[in-house]
């Protein structure tokens, strides 16, 4: 670990064509969060070194160097990806940390773990697609093939952009497409070498190009590309708002969007054990210091257990090491970056002015790392009105509020835009369905809060998007239906 955290990083160029090349824009400097120096420089794609990627990508799918290998042949590619993101787990997480703040345990796990599993889980799905016979009448033969869409544009976010982008890549490559990545500005190191490591397995050069730069720039661009059949995005509303206007300006190309949350996670006095539900509660919001897209931000709890519970919360949540993150001890890492850390202290000076008491934390610490740090911050007495219960902060900020009973319960964890994840703590059986049932959200947590795996969607309601990543079920927006009407 020692030698990959002081590893220079060299300057790191685009991935087009199976080779490293230069950009023709400015290069961007990489920092890292965990003692603010500078890491490497990124290459800045323009529009035309994205419309180089997308071309290369084109040529790839229509002469079908990828999508016409038999199923069993793209099968071995993506378990020998898998094989090689093992291999170099350590590597990968290391390099990703550094470059996102992300703690080292939690990475390990969620960024190379999860990626392996999630190109495994679709390589095992390839060679189960089959298309359908319609039940028409008997003079007529109704086909429905399913067919790879062409050319994917991926633009992801900083927090777990391994875990993040195989969820996007894994899907689209196993379905045949070639795709144009873009990831974060802030977090693309660990994704432009997955990319070599795809090659090495065997992928056919274009079927995945990595362009880097900033989203102004070689997001957009990438964007309004006229060759790109899907989008498919990680990140924030506003930037999901920007790419629908961007395909409505060209060519009106699918857009699958997973946004933000705001996500409630409700305890009731019957919860089972309370003292494990804070435990969770603290963990919900606090691991990756609250950069997480599920993180459970509103802390609803029941008036009869509030004080004790926000007690116990703290207790735990003071165990909780911030510092170092690739300290494998570290319980918090890094804020990503120095304008999320001032916007978090200033939802924290907005949540008392709007009447919340700062029950825990609420600074900036840990300055002469030269990193970007911030404790743990509880905030109680937050009405839902509240700016810091509406608007989603992704620092770690955690808002809690008191309820009566299971109808204001409901009412309290639907007040809002968002719907990504919640929870429910409850020994209620019944309870817990019908809060599962009302709760509006692509993920309602029982009695646990944040744990899934490849099996299950993971995907929005409301302002959190469209999308459905992970599970078969993601697999159908990598695919087109074609009829074939066969007169007999
Ligand atoms: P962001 O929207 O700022 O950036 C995401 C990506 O979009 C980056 O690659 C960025 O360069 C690109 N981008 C920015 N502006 C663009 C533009 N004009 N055109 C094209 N691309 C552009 O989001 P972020 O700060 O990187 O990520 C944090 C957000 O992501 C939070 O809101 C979080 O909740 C959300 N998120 C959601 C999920 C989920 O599964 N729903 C998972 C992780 C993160």
């Amino acid at each position: 670990m020692d030698a990959l955290r002081g590893a220079s990083v060299p300057p790191q160029r685009l991935f087009i064509d199976a080779k490293s090349q230069d950009a023709e824009g400015a290069p961007l400097d990489v920092f890292s969060p965990i003692d603010g120096r500078q890491l490497t420089t990124l290459a800045g794609a323009t529009a035309s070194d994205v419309d180089r990627a997308v071309a290369s990508a084109r040529a790839a799918f229509e002469d079908g160097r990828w999508r016409r290998q038999p199923p069993a042949a793209r099968k071995k590619v993506l378990h020998k990806l898998a094989d090689l993101i093992q291999e170099n787990a350590l590597e990968l997480a290391v390099l990703g940390v550094r470059d996102n703040g992300t703690e080292i345990a939690m990475a390990l796990k969620a960024e190379p773990g999860s990626a392996a599993g999630t190109f495994r889980y679709y390589a095992e799905a390839l060679d189960k697609i089959s298309g359908e016979i319609a039940p028409t009448a008997e003079n007529v033969l109704g086909l429905v093939h399913r067919e790879p869409v062409g050319v994917v544009g991926a633009i992801v976010p900083w927090n777990f952009p391994l875990m993040i982008g195989a969820w996007k890549l894994a899907p689209a490559l196993a379905a045949g497409n070639s795709v144009v990545l873009k990831p974060a500005e802030s977090a693309s190191l660990s994704l432009l070498r997955l990319a070599e490591l795809a090659v090495e397995a065997g992928l056919p050069p274009g079927v995945l190009n990595v362009v880097t730069g900033s989203g102004a720039v070689t997001g957009e661009a990438l964007a309004l590309h006229m060759d790109v059949d899907i989008l498919v995005f990680t990140g924030s509303g506003a930037t999901g708002r920007r790419l629908l206007q961007y395909s409505a300006q060209s060519n009106l190309k699918r857009c699958y969007l997973e946004l933000g949350g705001k996500s409630p996670n409700v305890v009731f006095a019957d919860a089972p054990d309370l003292d494990m539900a804070a435990k969770a509660a603290a963990n919900a919001i606090f691991r990756n210091a609250g950069q997480v897209c599920v993180a459970g931000s509103r802390l609803l709890v029941q008036r009869d257990i509030h004080d004790d519970f926000v007690a116990a919360v703290a207790r735990h949540t003071a165990a909780l090491k911030v510092g170092d993150p690739l300290d494998l001890a570290t319980g918090i890492g890094a804020v990503h970056s120095p304008d999320q850390l001032r916007a978090h202290l200033n939802f924290v000076t907005g949540a008392q002015e709007d009447g919340a008491t700062v029950a825990l934390g609420g600074n900036q610490i840990l300055q002469d790392t030269g990193g970007w740090y911030m404790e743990p911050t509880l905030l109680t007495g937050v009405k839902p009105s509240a700016r810091i219960a509406q608007h989603e902060v992704f620092g770690p900020v955690l808002a809690v509020t008191p309820f009566e009973d299971e109808a204001d319960a409901v009412a309290k964890a639907n007040d809002s835009v968002y719907g990504l994840a919640a929870g429910v703590w409850t020994s209620n059986l019944s309870r817990a369905h019908r809060m599962v049932r009302e709760i509006r959200a692509g993920v309602v947590h029982v009695n646990t809060y944040g744990g899934a795996d490849g099996t299950v969607p993971l995907g929005g309601v409301k302002q959190s998007g469209n999308g459905h990543d992970k599970s078969l079920h993601a697999l159908d927006r990598y695919l087109d239906l074609k009829t074939a009407w066969i007169s007999l």
